[in-house]
């Protein structure tokens, strides 16, 4: 089968590799979507502090079941999407039900083998079924799931005013789901051009774009109060620190991004809140269910995400190109 792999930083091949041996209990998937991401982006630039090359990437997957095992709910020719994040089931956080945070986590893409290739094979706790979506439709769910978890470690109640810091496919998912959740959300980012995007085709109906009056700005949206719940995805210690500035007295801070290095906050501005502080760490298989759901009832805006389409064979030059013209890409999928 042919497979796209990241060989080194800025070097993508596409090569000849075997076909994956079906394990005990595993679905062969071939797949048919993958989305790509700033996880991508980082990977072929270099910039993933845990990655080692080679590495096959892509973790936003749609495919068919090729061939699932004797018993299966599965079946050939089904139509199913991959839950990436492969949890080893026994440690401290798995036995406490959060496997999206497994001592051991393998990410498809990232930790091991992903998605650009023919075909893969998954356990089949790890598949999907997306029946009533398209394969585009399906290559989504993962990047709406960590919207969507995050705002489920939020627990919003409904109208609380939410602030989304950052516009990229997280920062939207985030602020999607927690408009589902009864919130009223306030979407800023550095760059016009998401947020234009953002109101024009996803009916955000108020963004800010951040400049040296954002605090004055949100205080005057808040009644001088800020926000119940501020979701940063930006992933840039700077903006995080700043983020808890606009955290209303008994609010809550969540940081879907991650970012290398130490994060500061001055104690008395922490404290004086009584500040929630939350991380959100990809997603549980709730949360995907909880996507599906959404998209199937006409709740998100799911074909206006999907902005630029092409062909798996053109990687090697497209995936650079969608880097250069990030500011203008909300979410590419590649056709296998
Ligand atoms: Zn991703
Ligand atoms: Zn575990």
């Amino acid at each position: 089968m042919k497979a796209i792999v990241c060989q080194q930083p800025y070097r993508l091949d596409i090569v000849e590799r075997a076909a994956p041996t079906v394990g005990l209990g595993e679905v062969l998937v071939r797949i048919r979507r993958v989305g790509l991401c700033g996880t991508d982006y980082h990977i072929y630039a270099g910039r993933h502090p845990y990655l080692s090359y080679p590495r096959v990437m892509g973790h936003e997957l749609a495919g068919e079941v090729e061939h699932a095992p004797v018993g299966s709910t599965f079946s050939p020719g089904q139509r199913v999407a991959i839950n990436p994040y492969l949890s080893c089931g026994t440690c401290v956080a798995c036995r406490k039900g959060k496997p999206n945070a497994c001592v051991t986590i393998s990410v498809l893409g990232v930790h091991a083998d992903g998605g650009m290739c023919e075909l893969l094979a998954v356990p089949e706790s790890a598949v999907i079924d997306v029946a009533g979506l398209s394969l585009d439709q399906a290559a989504m769910i993962e990047f709406l799931a960590i919207g969507a978890h995050a705002v489920a470690r939020a627990a919003l109640s409904a109208g609380d005013q939410v602030l989304v810091v950052g516009a990229g496919p997280i920062g939207i998912a985030a602020g999607l789901f927690a408009q589902l959740s009864g919130a009223r959300v306030t979407l800023i980012d550095t760059r016009a051009a998401r947020l234009d995007f953002a109101r024009a085709a996803l009916g955000f109906d108020d963004t800010v774009a951040v400049d040296e009056d954002i605090a004055a700005a949100l205080a005057a949206r808040t009644g001088g109060a800020m926000y119940d719940a501020v979701f940063d995805a930006t992933g840039v210690l700077a903006a995080m620190t700043q983020s808890l500035a606009y955290v209303a007295h008994g609010g809550k801070l969540v940081l879907v991004g991650v970012a290398p290095g130490d994060l500061v906050f001055a104690d008395p501005e922490f404290h004086k809140r009584e500040t929630t502080l939350l991380a959100s760490r990809n997603a549980l298989a709730s949360d995907f269910a909880h996507v599906i759901a959404s998209i199937t009832a006409g709740h998100i805006p799911i074909d206006a995400l999907h902005t630029h389409s092409f062909d798996a064979d053109d990687m090697p030059t497209r995936l650079p190109q969608l880097i250069a013209e990030a500011d203008h890409v909300l979410k590419a999928i590649a056709r296998f």
